[in-house]
């Protein structure tokens, strides 16, 4: 801890100095101990034609919990409430954190703050190239301030996260100029101009603080404060990771202005947004939930703990719908546009055809979330609806026998986040069981999605919240995102993106990851990891409870079949585990990489995710199977009713809060005390769960029960029946085959997967029998998870005429398709992997950064 004390802001530049964008680890560069965002006002433009979104975020701040004059940790700087450190640290006192900048720069050859006089500032600007990644530094002021060796090196220096962005301009807010804001202002002299500068940072910090319920207020003055003129230019320079910004002679984070706006241009291939086509080849943007996350979407402060609020105006074509993570399902406005008008002959008529006049769509949130969780979808979607209304949305009494009176109790308890209009407050929100959704599509896949998405959503909502209670957000979009979207699912704030993979076969695969993104809800965005490297928090816990709301979904479903259920699940994810234990770094199978040093940040609050860049940890699933697997085992010992309860309690105390895993053993183990005479104590949970390589201990014992699960047996069964027809038919395979004889055992979905996977152990399957496999299963008809293992068994065994089979599930299931490229180069095989380049040349442009890195290295 006293290394971190002791390490500061200077750690800004030498990490990014030391830092090698081609490296996996990831920074986090945003000074967030000096400043802390708690509000972004982002105005923007969406051009198509030129794949860039343009326009001004405006950033409002008050000074991070290092600067804070009498430590008052309470004021949002403190999200967890347990976390210690953090009080200590609030109520230092505030140093000037810049020092010697210069020595640092000319080591370097870092060229900063150079000067650039007004009127020449667009120079880096005009060919759009003023990257970060080149170190460009671009300037705009209207002081000429190049001394910084003399001037610069006390001054305070905001930094931001940022990449791939040209940023243009970087000014001062005059909120005061706003008509009506004198109110939140105490005393309103403005004799000289520091009062001035006084009296914005106050209006800000009135603003920022005002009470939740005033919540709609406090959005009309963001607005209006976002278009109050600028009162100055700052200073400001780009780095591959961040953009720096100061003001000359201000010294501390408290005299920084407190609202600045920064116009900026995204560039094509910025890594935050994928420009594409969707599945009916119509252009669109989304947020891809890349590893950098937003920063080259818009400059903000990325470290979790900057939890603020947003709000969007997006302005783009009419054809586009524009979809956000936003609280109010936005309807969009025609521009009154200014354009020019052709007058001919006393005829007016406009130079653009309809398509091209734009509409301007509106977001906010109230809830503080961090800004990596912002998403954006962009295109020519559908909305998907009922044709008739006669889905069973249940109602509150089937459901309500689930709760305990302890639940209703909780209710009334006061939350422990910084204020916000939470729904766990809201009597009315908290026994909402299904909350508004709806579904957006592109055109061609909308059937399909009225087939097997709609009904779902609603039975998935009120299983959710039949298991885990309130809502946290009170309305939802689910988009079709375009074929090149790297994983099955994202849940972000409001919106989740699903796979077309989840569209095919029966409702079982769509049912699951439904709910594996609902679950998000809680952990994964209500209640957040301080530490991006305890994805755990997350994963584990959606990859847990996606079994739990499942069941609770599939109605009638009996709960020793859901057990079993579970239990084949359990033992599908086992074999997965084991497999990439056995494949995988070792480094990369840990859960708390960072161990006891886990959440803790550097003096500014800058911090490095360990491998938040590589690839191959992006195609790992151990965070979701070592945690699913953890919390399993809990439930086990603790007894699933007790347990619920207990994640109840625990999302009613954590919610709109950042933890570590640390808070949830704790509090687990202080809620059920009787529990520590069975050997549970968070020691011994952390250290055989969290902070070790391989497969956990007790996990090893445990495996070998699911093997007798009802439904593993049957498995078992058919794999062996389907053996003896193998070898039958090797046998007389030039007599009359009788296969037909043996009647084979219908399977659920993931007891096709596992005995596909056990026929996949097999040396040798003959034609026919692979021909009789996927005639008795209809295997091209079941869903991505079994056609994947099915596509296995084609490469494996050479199945040439199905290789059509192949073709089509690299080019539709891209967020599966990664790993059967490998497959198909193993067997050195011309025809194969003749193959795998073929596929690879149709969809590598289309593909995402990550999937394709790796699959070029699987063929070239
Ligand atoms: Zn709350």
């Amino acid at each position: 801890m006293t290394e971190n004390l002791q390490s500061c802001c200077l750690a800004n530049w030498k990490m990014e100095m030391e830092l090698d964008p081609a490296k996996d680890d990831l920074p986090l560069m945003a000074n967030t101990r000096h400043m802390l965002v708690k509000h972004y006002v982002l105005d923007l433009d969406v051009d198509f034609k030129s794949q860039v979104i343009e326009g001004t975020i405006v950033l409002f701040f008050e000074p991070g919990s290092r600067c804070k004059k009498g430590g008052s940790a309470g004021e949002g700087a403190c999200l967890s409430q347990s976390d210690e450190t953090c009080k200590i640290r609030a109520s230092e006192p505030c140093h000037s954190p810049v020092t010697n900048v210069s020595a640092r720069s000319s080591k370097t050859g870092y060229n900063d703050f150079a000067v650039c006089a007004k009127g020449e500032k667009d120079t880096s600007d005009k060919n759009g190239n003023h990257s970060n990644g080149e170190q460009a530094s671009g300037i705009s002021s209207s002081k000429n301030c190049c001394d910084i060796e003399n001037h610069g090196s006390e001054d305070f220096l905001l930094v931001l996260d940022c990449c791939d962005l040209s940023v243009l301009k970087v000014e001062e807010v005059d909120v005061a100029a706003v008509p009506g804001i004198e109110k939140f202002t105490r005393s309103a002299k403005l004799t000289d101009a520091e009062e001035l500068r006084n009296l914005r940072n106050q209006i800000v910090h009135e603003l920022v603080t005002l009470p939740a319920d005033r919540w709609r207020e406090q959005l009309y003055y963001y607005t209006r404060c976002s278009q109050a003129p600028g009162c100055g230019e700052l200073l400001f320079s780009t780095g591959t990771w961040s953009l720096m910004i100061r003001k000359a002679e201000v010294q501390a984070p408290r005299d920084f202005p407190h609202a600045i706006r920064i116009w900026y241009k995204t560039k094509p291939e910025g890594r935050s947004v994928t420009w594409t086509t969707d599945q009916s080849s119509r252009p669109c943007v989304y947020t891809m939930g890349s590893p950098i996350n937003n920063r080259a979407l818009f400059p903000c402060q990325e470290p979790p703990v900057a939890m603020s609020t947003w709000q969007t105006t997006v302005r783009t074509a009419s054809c586009f719908v524009v979809l956000m993570s936003g609280e109010n399902s936005a309807e969009p406005a025609q521009l009154q546009e200014e354009r020019e008008i052709k007058v001919q002959g006393g005829q007016v008529t406009c130079p653009r055809p309809c398509s091209w006049c734009l509409l301007s769509w509106y977001y906010y949130v109230t809830m503080p979330m961090p800004a990596s969780t912002f998403t954006i979808a962009i295109g020519c979607w559908t909305e998907v609806k009922q044709e008739s209304h006669t889905a069973d949305v249940r109602t509150n009494n089937e459901f309500s026998s689930l709760f305990s009176r302890a639940d209703l109790r909780l209710i009334e308890g006061s939350c422990g986040h910084v204020a916000y209009p939470c729904r766990f407050q809201n009597p009315a929100a908290s026994s909402q069981l299904v909350i508004p959704h709806r579904v957006f599509a592109p055109w061609c896949l909308k059937d399909r999605c009225a087939e097997i998405l709609l009904e779902l959503i609603p039975q998935c909502l009120s299983a959710a919240h039949a298991t885990l209670g309130t809502h946290p957000f009170s309305r939802l979009d689910v988009l079709i995102v375009p074929s090149n979207f790297s994983s099955l699912g994202m849940a972000s704030p409001h919106i989740i993106f699903l796979s077309q993979s989840v569209l095919t076969g029966g409702s079982h695969l769509c049912g699951t990851r439904l709910c594996h993104e609902i679950a998000h809800a809680w952990f994964g965005l209500a209640i957040g990891a301080r530490d991006w490297t305890e994805e755990w928090i997350s994963e584990g816990f959606a990859t847990y409870l996606e079994d739990v709301f499942w069941a609770v979904a599939q109605q009638q479903l009996p709960h020793d079949e859901a057990r079993e259920q579970q239990e084949l699940k359990a033992l599908l994810r086992w074999r997965r585990l084991r497999d990439e234990v056995q494949n995988s770094e070792e480094e990369l199978q840990v859960l708390r990489p960072n161990k006891e040093n886990t959440g803790e940040v550097s003096e500014s609050g800058t911090c490095i995710i360990k491998h938040g860049l590589n690839a191959e940890k992006i195609f790992m699933q151990v965070h979701y199977l070592k945690g699913y697997f953890l919390l399993q085992s809990l439930a086990k010992r603790i007894g699933e009713a007790t347990y619920f309860e207990f994640l109840r309690k625990f999302v009613q105390k954590f919610h709109g809060q950042l933890i570590l895993s640390q808070d949830f053993l704790y509090m687990l183990l202080e809620d059920i005390p009787e529990q520590k005479g069975y050997g549970l104590s968070v020691e011994n949970i952390i250290r055989a769960w969290l902070d070790t390589s391989g497969i956990p201990k007790p996990l090893l014992e445990e495996c070998q029960t699911w093997d007798q699960c009802r439904l593993v047996r049957q498995v078992n069964d058919e794999v062996t029946k389907w053996i003896q027809v193998n070898q039958r038919a090797r046998k007389r395979s030039k007599r009359k085959r009788r296969q037909d004889e043996v009647a084979f055992q219908k399977l659920l979905p993931d007891q096709l997967v596992l005995l596909l996977e056990s026929l996949l152990e097999e040396k040798t399957l003959c034609l026919r029998t692979l021909q009789c496999l996927e005639k008795t299963y209809h295997l091209d008809e079941q869903d991505s998870e079994v056609r994947h293992r099915w596509c296995e068994l084609v490469v494996k065994h050479k199945y040439t005429t199905r290789y059509a089979d192949i073709e089509k599930f690299l080019k539709e299931d891209q967020a599966m398709g990664v790993y059967l490229y490998g497959e198909l180069m193993v067997n050195e095989d011309a025809k194969q992997q003749e193959l795998a380049y073929k596929c690879f040349a149709a969809t590598q442009k289309q593909m995402d950064v990550s999937s394709a890195k790796v699959v070029a290295e699987m063929l070239f």
